[in-house]
């Protein structure tokens, strides 16, 4: 069974309550850091080896050591909390549930970066949300662990919500903040990092949710001690919310020792495939990381097992591998049709795309139509190489990730279920009337 960190109390009735929570011992990490010096903390975050929890995996102490300081001028934490990537919801079960987690990790992360006006900026569709974190931040400040001289430090915090309006571009750091400043939210061009110019030009920290709800049991249980959980550079525990033709969706923590296998077949994590259906493919880290086929997803290339951590996920690199992301798990049976699934996934990018660059403007939009295309089974098998030689085209051609983002779920789709691709091609008929995975199987 996976040590729990993040979830262990979230079973009990009214821990979204700062009372509840209290009794469980909550905030007093808090008060511990507030004793400790800001270095001290950075140096605690450092050795904890935690990595960034809402894709990207870069070491969230490096980050914070990477924000500038100068003179006189403020600086901010702003908590991502823009959870829009399809697959992805456990940020929505933290704050939903353990409000108080997140608002003590930002009194910590706030202490710590100098920050004395924070930020969580929510997308707009978890329109329940803000109002549990608005109370729990009440709350807080009734209990003197937010507003002026916290505990008798000193040290002033003020923790504001702010709603996004429902666009999965401001997920990105640099067109959060736009949104944030209130304009329309395109992404910046880097550099300059938000460490140095974000927040009205001012050195600014953003962070996910878990990855600031995870400085609780950093300072709680030392650095050191969260550095033992996990294996190599995947430490501590992560939340994955799984989904998709499985038994058991929901979130579930776990340390990352644990196989892929295990976690789509024990019963404490996915249960199997929903009846009894054969495993067909999976998206482990949210719609945005290429798609793995059964037999790269349990094992690798060399056959080692696979294990749910950034290392593992990732062995054998694009060809055969994938990425831990964001956690979220999307588990496709034997029935379900990778062309169709891929079209749907390139509506949403080109939907999503701000229009900035051309790459990914146009690029989106063109292949979500010769994917509708393919689909219908009016496609040719010139579209498929035209398909590979767009998404090739916008990689690493854009001003901020969705443009990867759209292209790597094409390239991956390409590469492992090509036939399916030619199937609907030399089936025009039948590929109106079936998909794919139920003409096969
Ligand atoms: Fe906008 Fe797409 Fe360019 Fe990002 S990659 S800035 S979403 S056009």
């Amino acid at each position: 069974m996976s040590k729990k960190l993040l979830l262990k109390d979230a079973h009990i009735e009214g821990i979204r309550y700062f009372e509840t929570y209290r009794k469980q011992g909550g905030y007093t990490a808090a008060e511990k850091a507030l004793k400790m010096t800001p270095d001290e903390i950075l140096e605690e975050v450092k050795t904890s080896g935690l990595r960034g929890r809402g894709g990207a995996g870069f070491p969230t102490g490096m980050k914070w050591s990477f924000l500038a300081k100068p003179e006189g001028v403020p600086r901010h934490l702003v908590v991502n909390a823009d959870e829009s990537e399809p697959g992805t919801f456990k940020d929505r079960y933290l704050m939903e549930f353990l409000p108080h987690l997140l608002i003590e990790g930002m009194l910590i992360s706030s202490y710590c970066l100098g920050s004395n006006v924070s930020y969580i900026y929510i997308r707009g569709e978890y329109s329940w949300i803000p109002d549990i974190l608005e109370e729990a931040i009440e709350e807080a400040k009734a209990a003197g662990f937010l507003g002026k001289n916290i505990l008798g430090t000193g040290f002033d915090l003020e923790i504001y919500v702010q709603r996004g309006g429902g666009a999965y571009i401001c997920g990105e750091e640099t067109a959060l903040l736009e949104s944030l400043e209130g304009k329309r939210g395109n992404p910046r061009l880097k550099p300059p990092f938000p460490a140095v110019k974000g927040l009205w030009e001012r050195p600014t920290v953003v962070n996910n949710v878990e990855s600031i709800a995870a400085i609780v049991p950093i300072i709680d249980i030392t650095g050191a001690e969260y550095a033992k959980i996990g294996v190599g550079r995947s430490t501590g525990t992560k939340l994955i919310s799984a989904c998709g033709n499985i038994n058991k969706p929901g979130v579930y923590e776990i340390d990352m020792t644990i196989t892929v296998e295990e976690f789509i077949y024990s019963d404490e994590y996915c249960g199997g495939i929903k009846d009894g259906k054969k495993l067909k493919a999976c998206i482990p880290g949210g719609s945005s990381v290429p798609i793995v086929p059964a037999n790269l997803l349990l094992r690798t290339v060399n056959g080692e097992p696979r294990y749910m951590n950034y290392e593992s996920l990732a062995d054998g690199g694009f060809a055969t591998g994938t990425m831990m992301g964001s956690g979220g798990f999307i588990v496709l049976d034997e029935d379900q049709c990778i062309v169709e699934h891929t079209m749907t996934l390139a509506r949403f990018y080109h939907h999503e795309s701000c229009g900035q660059c051309t790459p990914c403007r146009e690029g989106t939009g063109w292949m979500h139509k010769i994917l509708k295309k393919i689909e219908k089974g009016e496609g040719k098998m010139e579209d498929i190489d035209l398909l590979w030689d767009i998404q090739r085209k916008i990689e690493g051609n854009t001003i901020c990730p969705l443009g990867d983002a759209a292209a790597w779920p094409v390239a991956a789709a390409i590469r492992h279920f090509r036939d399916e691709f030619e199937w609907h091609v030399k089936n025009p008929e039948l590929s109106q009337t079936q998909n794919y995975g139920l003409a096969h199987y």
